[in-house]
């Protein structure tokens, strides 16, 4: 047990003495997620035992759930929920196959028509899940000689499909233009590339510079594609997402969007050209060789593109729970980083404190996510706040009240009391 705690790593060192060793040493080996849950404080893997509202129950206990990415709070929507049943009623469970052979549902091709209308472009494919939607993509569209330039906070799904690409891998710093033209500057002369961001950053909650970073790819010659899972249903005009807020559809090649965070459900999607949707249906290989999206995902998601058109007000109470809880807590004295998002950090520094605000957070019955390294640089472990439309006043308030307490007590607000 080492005498400070460290993040747990994925690098595992291998049998060093010479022999051949077992595939199976490493594990036995990773003793990390065992020595923090001696200590309590593992954070992982909660059973939630109730649907993702406002308020779950953990281990028989209610909790204050600040940890969802259900923005718009559609998971338990009766007509979302009226919507999937109704399409588990006519086409079952599933569709036991891919959508190039026996996978493919009339409700597949409306959703594709409405995700597609949605975000304004001319088609749009869907995928079993919105981390298959990138590695498909990615790693599909960049071939060798060609080039991902990419923010350096960009999803590990977006990573994966640059692994899998035989193109070559460049990250810029995050949302640091200067970098990013620097790195397009290097790139020879003519070469094929695709700079690649997010939205809405899914730890942190800052939303790209999109203009600047659209101005620098079309100076290069290069294509943009934009990972929005956090920014739809949370910007732009109906919720249609980070491009339209920022009115530069035409001017962005692709937009990908999941399911699994406003749209209630699970799955992802690419909206593009219908070319480029030509192209991704018959060379992406989650596309191909994985099972399509199941009927109960595909008909909710159509009823939270239907509520989302219905209630509009949802949004606007998403973006009043957003301000309200993010001026508290930096009211507060805490460091919220540069959010401009329903997701809300609150910066801890120190993996160890991190996970033991988190701690505190859970005894006193607030659900957060802890975020730490790998999923963030080292030193800038933090406590990941989602807030939903359903939030009511005196929830946000108490989790406020729960906060302070918090910070005081492991002396992250400094302020005397
Ligand atoms: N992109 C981003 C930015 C994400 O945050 C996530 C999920 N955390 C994904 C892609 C993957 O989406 P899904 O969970 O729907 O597979």
């Amino acid at each position: 047990m080492p005498s400070r705690l460290e993040p747990m790593s994925p690098v595992v060192l291998g049998n060093v003495n010479g022999s051949r060793g077992s595939i199976l040493d490493k594990c036995e080996d990773f003793t990390r997620a065992d020595e923090l849950k001696a200590l309590g404080l593992y954070p992982y893997l909660r059973v939630i035992e109730t649907g993702q509202d406002t308020t779950v129950e953990v281990d028989g206990h209610p909790m204050l759930m600040l940890g969802s990415n259900s923005y718009l709070e559609l998971t338990s929507h009766p007509h979302v929920k009226a919507r999937a049943m109704e399409a588990i009623q006519q086409y079952g469970t599933g569709c036991a196959g891919s959508r190039v052979l026996n996978g493919t549902l009339p409700i597949h091709i409306e959703l594709e028509r409405r995700l597609a209308a949605l975000v304004g472009k001319e088609a749009a494919l869907v995928f079993p899940t919105g981390f298959q939607t990138n590695q498909g993509v990615v790693s599909s569209l960049v071939q060798r000689g060609e080039h991902i330039v990419a923010d350096k906070y960009i999803h590990a799904c977006i990573l994966d499909g640059a692994g899998l690409s035989p193109g070559t891998m460049h990250r810029f710093e995050h949302n640091d233009m200067k970098d990013l033209e620097a790195k397009l500057s290097g790139l020879r002369e003519g070469a094929p590339a695709l700079v690649i961001t997010e939205g809405v950053f899914s730890m942190e909650g800052d939303v790209c510079n999109l203009p600047e970073i659209v101005r620098l790819a079309k100076a290069h010659g290069a294509q943009v594609m934009l990972d929005d899972a956090h920014g739809l249903g949370v910007l732009g005009p109906g919720g249609s997402g980070t491009v339209a807020h920022f009115g530069l559809t035409d001017e962005v090649d692709l937009i990908m969007g999941t399911f699994s965070k406003s749209l209630g459900a699970i799955g992802g999607f690419i909206a593009s050209s219908e070319r480029v949707i030509n192209y991704l249906m018959h060379h992406a290989r989650p596309f191909l060789f994985s099972a399509s999206a199941s009927p109960a995902s595909v008909g909710a998601v159509l009823g939270a593109l239907e509520v989302m058109e219905a209630e509009p007000d949802r949004i606007q109470r998403l973006w009043e729970n957003t301000r309200f809880l993010k001026q508290g807590l930096v009211d507060l004295g805490f460091d919220t980083g540069a959010s401009a998002s329903p997701v809300i950090p609150v910066v801890i520094g120190d993996f160890e404190r991190c996970l033991q605000a988190w701690r505190l957070l859970q005894d006193r019955g607030i659900f957060v996510n802890p975020v730490v390294p790998p999923g963030v640089p080292a030193h800038r472990s933090l406590i990941r706040i989602s807030v939903t439309a359903g939030h009511t006043r005196a929830q946000l308030a108490h989790a406020l009240a729960v906060f302070e307490a918090v910070g005081r007590e492991l002396h992250i607000l400094d302020r005397p009391q």
